[in-house]
């Protein structure tokens, strides 16, 4: 499958704590950008040593508010860094306080490469809505113009447009006429893939999501990110696959990935594209 692999800046991830897809999120029929995914680990896996990792206990907890939270349902210690640079940690109801704190004490290399790479982000960010810089679009490097004119400017992105009074924000202006744009197109788009699979699909959202590509409700409405114009056709695909098979199974087992695997043999690839390609997008 020719996915673009153009455009990409490697970062030298490492994504050690990375827990197991199939594992993470086992009652959420959503996915996550590779930016929030968070940590998890069983109950009482103290024996996942991480001494290569260890740092002073405090590091991890000095950046930033450390808030627990108990989740009943929760069936492992889910520690997640959220944008405002707090922690959170998920206690599982089998797990308790001194426990969380030695799972935080563990992550503790973990949480120091997530702020490198936030502190990375927002350094970007401020440098990212200039005109001439590159943008992922559909798989591609394009090149973003702001143009002023008059009292506004004038944005482009692709075949999007859209316009702000000077001085407003661009990223705002332009991701409301992506999502517009994303609305025209992603809803035809799921129903012309879900219609040779018998699959009903109640309602398609487009959203402005910080955090996930895609989510389906069990009630059959299929939530995505209008980010998916930026991606590759294929891999925008596998998303749209990846939640209609969320209709059939509501959780991230070895029989979805089967059924994903059924429809979408190249996700593998879009997922690869996904990890390496979804941090940059806008
Ligand atoms: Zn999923």
């Amino acid at each position: 499958m020719p996915l673009q692999k153009d455009g990409g800046r490697r970062r030298g991830r490492s994504r050690r704590l990375q827990a197991d897809p199939q594992l993470r999120l086992p009652y959420d029929a959503g996915f996550e950008r590779p930016d929030a995914t968070p940590v998890s680990a069983p109950p009482s896996s103290r024996e996942r040593g991480r001494e290569a990792d260890a740092m002073p206990p405090a590091s991890s907890r000095e950046a930033g508010v450390l808030q627990f939270v108990v989740n009943r349902r929760a069936r492992r210690y889910v520690l997640r860094l959220r944008h405002d640079g707090s922690l959170r940690v998920t206690i599982p109801r089998s797990g308790n306080r001194r426990q969380a704190e030695e799972f935080v004490e563990r992550c503790a290399a973990w949480i120091a490469r997530q702020r490198e790479r936030h502190a990375e982000r927002a350094a970007a960010q401020r440098e990212a809505w200039t005109d001439g810089r590159l943008v992922l679009w559909r798989g591609r490097p394009t090149r973003l113009a702001v143009v002023p004119c008059g009292e506004r400017v004038r944005i482009a992105l692709g075949e999007v447009t859209a316009e702000a009074p000077a001085g407003a924000s661009v990223r705002d202006a332009l991701g409301r006429a992506c999502r517009r744009r994303a609305e025209q197109e992603l809803g035809p788009r799921v129903r012309e893939l879900a219609a040779p699979l018998a699959l009903d699909v109640a309602r398609v959202v487009v959203r402005d999501q910080r955090t996930r590509w895609g989510s389906c409700s069990r009630y059959g409405s299929i939530s995505l990110n209008w980010r998916l114009l930026q991606m590759p056709d294929e891999v925008r695909d596998y998303v749209i696959y990846h939640e209609l098979m969320h209709l059939k199974r509501a959780d991230h087992s070895r029989r979805f990935w089967r059924l994903v695997a059924g429809v979408c043999p190249w996700y593998r690839e879009a997922e690869r594209w996904l990890r390496l390609h979804g941090p940059q997008l806008l």
